[in-house]
């Protein structure tokens, strides 16, 4: 009989839950559990200079010890590496905001771990084991909510806007990677009206509604390039009515989405009540 850990994919639970839950320790990245006959597995999105990588449903998921190189012996890596014969069920969370565990679910070895090069905590390269998992329930590694990904992002961006030019360059070499991680994830989709932004455009005549500037181009029908704005977003409970849609060019609708400029905002509602 194996553990059932009662927990919903992409359900959200704290350090001391997990420990609760799963009885295993509180250190690192693989967790073996004599009591729950587990083995979790926590791809901490927050630290470290290599992420792992997700390809479509699989995840690259990096092996134990920090510097010098890696071996499939060592503690857990040879748990997870034998984890389809040795009946240990393996957990995997995800970390993409500080304290926070996703779990993603019971997934398994799905090809021979390999090797790779990065370097360790040392700054010295050395040989890494991955190993390529994949959750079990059929479709569940779709469950993350991309606004996860977009916070972790976000905090990253931070954090490589606090470093000076030449440590940024020194990691940004370092980090880079031909590997993209693509991954599925739940997207909210507001379905926009067709109708009313069509008309937005329109009434805006080809000039854009907030610096009254004539469209940048033409897009391929030969029509002035304008993008509709919500000015209350409706991601924040915005409509989408004519009196709350403008039309603007693409460098007036960045604006509005990363600085939302009261001044702004008052001048699109003047002329957004025009019909
Ligand atoms: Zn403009
Ligand atoms: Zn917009």
């Amino acid at each position: 009989m194996s553990f059932d850990p009662g927990l919903k994919i992409g359900e959200v639970i704290t350090h001391d839950r997990l420990l609760d839950i799963f009885k295993c320790g509180n250190m690192g990245g693989m967790r073996r559990s004599q009591k729950t006959n587990t083995l979790v597995i926590i791809s901490d999105h927050t630290k470290g200079l290599y992420e792992d990588k997700w390809v479509g449903d699989v995840l690259h998921y990096t092996g134990m010890g920090k510097n010098g190189d890696q071996s499939l012996n060592f503690a857990q890596n040879r748990t997870l590496a034998e984890s389809n014969e040795n009946g240990v069920d393996v957990h995997l969370f995800e970390v993409f905001k500080e304290k926070e565990y996703v779990y993603m679910g019971q997934v398994k070895l799905v090809e021979k771990p390999y090797q790779e090069v990065q370097k360790g905590e040392d700054g010295v390269p050395r040989k890494v084991w991955i190993f390529p998992v994949k959750v079990i329930q059929e479709s569940a590694a779709i469950a993350v909510d991309s606004s996860l990904i977009q916070t972790k992002y976000e905090e990253k961006e931070k954090q490589a806007k606090r470093l000076d030019n030449e440590t940024l360059a020194k990691r940004a070499k370092e980090s880079q990677s031909e590997k993209t991680s693509v991954r599925n994830a739940v997207t909210t989709i507001y379905e926009r009206n067709a109708y009313v932004s069509e008309y937005a455009k329109r009434r805006a005549n080809g000039i854009c509604q907030l610096c009254e500037r004539e469209a940048p181009f033409k897009n391929k029908d030969g029509e002035p390039y304008l993008e509709t704005h919500h000015i209350e977003w409706l991601s924040r409970g915005g409509t989408d009515t004519l009196d709350n849609t403008v039309a603007l060019c693409p460098n007036c609708h960045r604006k509005m989405h990363s600085l939302d400029l009261e001044e702004d905002r008052s001048k699109l509602k003047k002329v957004a009540i025009i019909v």
